[in-house]
């Protein structure tokens, strides 16, 4: 697909330095050891790119579609380099260098992720393909269906048990908003998380409350858009961006608590995602970004109380989105110390573990790369994994499945949860249902 013309795109590099301070903090360079595959070659290649220097043929094009938008160079990089932003500009005005995989993903995530029946749909399917009938019948889907996410049925097969059934939003919608007059949180419901992950969703309900935070839930809210916008294809999450703001607005909460680290980032993000929609909308945004919250810096901030001391062992991955992108690490585990788990670290743990939106879905070799270096991190001692990003959670369960390693990788929110239940901290609503169904 080569081209005569320059690959021009909203792309301004003029604060390189060309210093490599980011080059070993690349998770795609330390599983290489190119340069091309590094931030700063893939700045180089942008300004080539750019400038009409070098050709735009696919091999160029390649090590740019490499990166995993982790932000782990950003953190870095002395002159606050975006390039994991530059990479999705680049991909968002460059459809035409998406490798097909990354277009069909795109088309799949609009149809599913875009509406409720869809998000139905999605954790239908997702819970289906676990048994051995559904493994088998999508299989067979995939082979007549141009684009269906192959890699997704390894990684449903990571999905804990408790996950079925339905949307988060079925279940929450029943329970009370909290009572006292704590803080008034919207929880973002986001839609893996609403649907394939609705057992920590409505934990995470649970979790606020038990800290004393009065939490709604609006109806109206949609996807946060990240997955739109990391596989080049912004459109539907401006406007779902809107609803999402609309939703806030309407329900008068003081923040926005978020338990999923990419869709975190991606809602601080809206100010730029809606720069083009004029400064009536960015005004709006960026008074919704600064709402935004992880659950875990809410958690920390609120009143989660401390419990006694358990016996498990937890070791925490750091999400590339909560880490790099928000500069979260120390309030997951100081709530799991006042939670009463004992903690041990692992090397690298904020090196991305090749999840990275559905980079695994449409970069296989390399994410497995990263999964098996990630894998290898965590220690023996370690009874669980903790994190704060179900797409971490289902490549990391993946990878240790694959070394034949039984440790359960789990949700920060489930293992608060869990402490919680155990010292009977769980607000009164849901012990009583709790002791009915006799768990
Ligand atoms: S992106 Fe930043 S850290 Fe990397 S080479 Fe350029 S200036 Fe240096
Ligand atoms: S965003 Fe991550 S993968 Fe991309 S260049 Fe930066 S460190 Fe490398």
């Amino acid at each position: 697909m080569a081209s005569e013309a320059p690959l021009a795109g909203p792309f301004d590099s003029a604060h390189c330095v060309h210093c490599g301070l980011c080059v070993p903090s690349c998770p795609t360079f330390v599983v290489t050891g190119l340069e091309s595959e590094s931030p700063r070659g893939r700045v180089w290649l942008l300004e080539r790119l750019a400038a009409g220097d070098i050709p735009a043929d696919p091999d160029a094009v390649r090590y740019i579609d490499d990166c995993l938008d982790c932000r782990a160079c950003e953190e870095v990089c002395p002159a606050h380099v975006p390039v994991g932003h530059y990479v999705e500009r680049f991909r968002a005005a460059h459809p035409e260098w998406l490798s097909r995989g990354e277009r069909d993903t795109a088309r799949w995530v609009d149809r599913f992720l875009g509406s409720e029946a869809g998000l139905r749909a999605f954790g239908a399917a997702a819970r289906f393909s676990r048994t051995p009938a559904g493994g088998w019948m999508v299989r067979q889907a995939t082979r007549l269906v141009p684009g269906l996410p192959t890699g997704a049925l390894d990684l449903a097969q990571g999905l804990p048990d408790e996950q079925a059934g339905g949307l988060s939003r079925d279940r929450i919608r029943t329970r009370p908003a909290g009572t006292g007059d704590g803080p008034v949180v919207m929880q973002f419901l986001g839609c893996v998380m609403d649907s394939v992950f609705a057992a920590t969703n409505v934990r995470t309900h649970d979790v606020l409350r038990a800290a004393g935070f009065r939490v709604v839930a609006p109806a109206a809210q949609r996807c946060c858009g990240a997955l739109s916008v990391h596989t080049g294809d912004p459109a539907p999450a401006r406007a779902w961006a809107k609803a999402n703001i609309e939703a806030f607005e309407a329900s008068e909460a003081e923040a926005v608590a978020v338990n999923a680290a990419g869709c975190g980032a991606a809602l601080k993000e809206y100010p730029d995602l809606l720069r083009e929609e004029g400064p009536a909308w960015v005004a709006r945004a960026e008074r919704f970004a600064r709402a935004v919250r992880d659950v875990s810096e809410l958690l920390e901030a609120g009143s989660f109380p401390v419990l006694p001391p358990r016996a498990e062992t937890v070791t925490m991955h750091d999400a590339c989105h909560l880490a790099h992108a928000q500069g979260i690490r120390q309030p997951p585990r100081a709530l799991l110390e006042r939670a009463g788990y004992r903690l041990v670290e692992m090397p690298d743990a904020d090196r991305c573990c090749g999840s990275a939106g559905v980079y695994n879905l449409t970069h296989p070799e390399m994410a497995r790369a990263l999964q098996a270096l990630k894998v290898a991190d965590i220690p023996e001692t370690a009874d669980v994994v903790a994190t704060g990003n179900p797409g971490c959670q289902l490549q990391i369960q993946a990878g240790l499945r694959r070394a034949g390693r039984s440790v359960p990788v789990r949700h920060t929110v489930d293992l608060l949860w869990q402490a919680l239940a155990d010292a009977g901290r769980l607000p009164e609503d849901v012990r009583e249902e709790a002791g009915r169904r006799g768990t």
